[in-house]
């Protein structure tokens, strides 16, 4: 997908640089933390590179599940610690910002913006990026993840041969083929062998984890093949993907279990005619099954497995909004009606919006106009 003028501008940009900043989006997820912490820990890692000092700043607490990722708690969490964010942000020679379309997405952590005066690369796959943000953007949204970029970026890093002279005296060599021109040009049995990762286990580890998480353990947005064969590369540097597995989705507390039942027992509502589910949570509610940041994550999947489900909300009340999260399944767009309706967006299977108004107001505007985007079928 990324195109040689894309690896050329990255590898000029990453020319003697020294502090390198990460930026990624609220509420940082699996792929957020796997994209960031990945690419922070190859970058560190890099011979070429010569040991630049690499911070990820995330805009509010990464969840408990994923502070196990290798150089996690190394991160600086703006909400938390702002004036430390603002001199990264100041001193920085180049800002990546990872898994996110649009300023809004990093919430208040918006106003590091103007202080990052350095270049910036967007590495993404939601829709429609902000061109006026940075500089450089490689944003693809067929890919199932951020990680899938990053990788896909050092693989045409590394084969480069421009990117390594610049440490080394060697002239440069103008020898820029990406793995994707060799796939094609070569037979198929030296397919694998053209991958060109050069990974250490911690950074195979992050970037699995981001690949894990956005595609639901391979359940959608998975059907590129290459995507598994880049698995067997992260394999081949040490990564324990069932370690990975356990520690992401096997971490849950008995509370989150027991909201979950309720929620399906209790608070599922399914508009059959138009195969929707909708599930409500209101704080009183989260309350009683003291609720904790991140208890419901996933929870907008579960009336997916109901057969003829084919769309699914879910509404949260927090402490100043309405969150609400969407999914479909095939060609089902959900994102246009969280625009259009919920200040949101994301992507066709999977998105997002807001809510200001009451938990009762967000659903009668639901369910005014959901029969008029979600297909009758
Ligand atoms: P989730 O439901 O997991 O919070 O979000 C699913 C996807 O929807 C995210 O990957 C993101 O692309 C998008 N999304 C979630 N919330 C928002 C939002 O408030 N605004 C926009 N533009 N996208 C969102
Ligand atoms: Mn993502």
């Amino acid at each position: 997908m990324i195109t040689q003028t894309q690896i050329n501008a990255v590898a000029d940009l990453l020319k003697g640089k020294k502090k390198i900043a990460i930026l990624t989006h609220l509420s940082p997820d699996g792929d957020a933390m796997g994209s960031s912490l990945g690419l922070k820990n190859w970058l560190q890692d890099c011979p070429a590179l010569g040991g630049p000092d690499v911070r990820v700043i995330v805009p509010n607490c990464y969840p408990d599940f994923l502070a196990w990722l290798p150089a996690a708690q190394e991160s600086i969490v703006y909400a938390l610690d702002k004036e430390a964010a603002e001199q990264v942000a100041r001193e920085a020679d180049l800002l990546f910002c990872l898994d996110f379309n649009e300023p809004k997405r990093i919430g208040d952590a918006e106003a590091l913006f103007p202080l990052f005066t350095c270049p910036k690369v967007l590495v993404d796959h939601h829709l429609n990026p902000d061109h006026a943000m940075v500089d450089v953007i490689i944003s693809y949204p067929e890919a199932p993840a951020a990680s899938y970029l990053v990788l896909e970026l050092i693989n045409a890093l590394n084969t480069l041969s421009t990117f390594h002279a610049q440490q080394s005296s060697e002239p440069a060599r103008k020898e820029l083929s990406t793995f994707h021109a060799q796939r094609s040009s070569e037979p198929a049995r030296k397919e694998l062998s053209t991958f060109n990762f050069q990974l250490s286990t911690r950074t195979a580890t992050c970037l699995y984890c981001g690949l894990m998480t956005d595609t639901g353990n391979f359940a959608f947005n998975s059907n590129n093949p290459v995507l598994y064969e880049m698995i067997a590369e992260l394999l081949r540097a040490g990564i324990n993907k069932d370690r990975i597995f356990d520690a992401v989705f096997n971490q849950y507390s008995a509370n989150r279990m027991e909201l979950m039942g309720y929620c399906l027992f209790r608070k599922m509502k399914i508009y059959k005619n138009y195969h929707t589910a909708l599930i409500t949570l209101s704080a009183s509610e989260l309350r009683r099954f003291n609720y904790q940041k991140g208890d419901s994550e996933g929870f907008v999947n579960l009336p997916l497995q109901i057969s003829d489900v084919y769309y699914s909300v879910f509404m949260r009340e927090d402490a100043d909004r309405i969150k609400i999260s969407f999914r479909s399944q095939g060609e089902r767009p959900v994102n246009i009606f969280a625009h259009e309706f919920f200040n949101g967006g994301g992507h066709m299977n999977a998105a997002g919006g807001e809510s200001f108004n009451t938990l009762d107001t967000a659903v009668k505007t639901f369910e005014a106009h959901f029969r008029d985007f979600f297909k009758k079928e």
